[in-house]
């Protein structure tokens, strides 16, 4: 099959020909119909990080249609089916796998090669996954659209940490996909004020579509706690930070309120301080955001599916995989991309 492999830091990726994945107990073969490309992709094969494995084949933010179906399969699934594949590979045979809880399944490996021993993921034709691991796409639900599934439930992790009470004030940093998502969510379970700062006038744009109430402009010299208090007459309840670059935890503890939460979903790839005397008196709460459950992955197919929420607006490019080595390389300094979408 061709894919898109990754050869080493500073090197664009190659389209090549690999061997055919096959299934292996309790898995199944994909044919890949729609891909979407993760900012963690790009960290993770940044010269600094250098976290991918060599060789390999990234992406994980997959849908596509069973092809094959391996020895001990579990579940009702047949050649054919339309499903997302959730990328925190479970092993399928556990007691956690067999019990439908893949997140908690003691051997789960995150498809899409971003450590040395991730298997390999989804820039290519087609990808062996676990059968544990897959969630039908309802009808009349696209397989672009599904796809999204994955940051939007890297997002629901962050509200879900965040803790929202209800008329809560939250203030998101950035509008990137894991930041839009995080604003959906944010909406939709009863925030009284969403605002999301970010720099990129488009990207604010986009906020406003998917369900922000308020867009502060976060170019240099704008103070974005004074503004945004200044909107909302108060200071958030909860911030979400979603950028992952150093300076970002402080920016955050900064602008909440005393006891609030903030929630660090941006992945910051280096070692970063924050104020100790701040945090000291403000006394916030720090959560990280990672590990998203099957259950609500499948909440939020069925949100989509439902006109519940609308998350197309966040794919901007859709691209052959072809195309994918130059667009992944403009993805490292960004103008209008928000999810750009691989069609292989
Ligand atoms: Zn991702
Ligand atoms: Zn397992």
């Amino acid at each position: 099959m061709r894919a898109a492999v990754y050869d080493a830091p500073g090197l664009p990726l190659r389209i090549a020909e690999v061997p055919d994945p096959r299934p292996g107990p309790g898995q199944a073969v994909i044919r890949v119909s729609a891909c979407g490309v993760c900012g963690s992709d790009l960290h993770a094969t940044t010269a600094g990080a250098d976290l991918a494995r060599r060789g390999a084949v990234l992406g994980h933010e997959v849908t596509g249609e069973i092809v094959e179906i391996g020895p001990e399969p579990v579940g009702d699934w047949t050649v054919g089916d339309r499903v997302y594949a959730i990328p925190l590979g479970s092993c399928g045979r556990c007691p956690h796998c067999l019990l439908d809880r893949p997140e908690e399944c003691p051997n789960q490996i995150t498809f899409g090669a971003l450590g040395p021993d991730e298997p390999d993921g989804a820039y290519a034709e087609y990808l062996t996954v676990s059968l544990s691991d897959l969630l039908p796409v309802p009808d009349g639900v696209g397989m672009e659209v599904a796809a999204l599934c994955e940051p939007l439930a890297t997002g629901l992790v962050c509200v879900r940490q965040a803790s929202l009470d209800i008329g809560d004030r939250v203030l998101i940093l950035g509008a990137g996909p894991i930041g839009l998502a995080a604003t959906i969510w944010a909406r939709f379970f009863g925030a009284r004020r969403v605002a999301v700062s970010e720099r990129v006038e488009h990207r604010r744009e986009l906020a406003m579509r998917l369900g922000a109430t308020d867009t502060i402009d976060a170019s240099s010299g704008t103070d974005v706690a004074a503004q945004f208090a200044e909107l909302t007459g108060a200071e958030p309840d909860a911030v979400i930070e979603a950028v992952g670059r150093p300076g970002m935890l402080n920016a955050a503890i900064a602008a909440v309120r005393p006891q609030g939460t903030v929630v660090t979903g941006g992945v910051c790839m280096e070692p970063d301080s924050f104020d100790h005397l701040l945090a000291y008196y403000k006394e916030p709460v720090i959560r990280t955001a990672r590990v998203y459950t099957k259950a609500e992955n499948q909440f939020i197919l069925e949100m989509i599916a439902a006109g519940r929420i609308d998350p197309a607006p966040m794919i901007s490019h859709r691209i052959g995989l072809d195309a994918l080595p130059d667009a992944f390389e403009a993805l490292r300094t960004p103008t209008d991309q928000c999810k750009v979408m691989v069609l292989p």
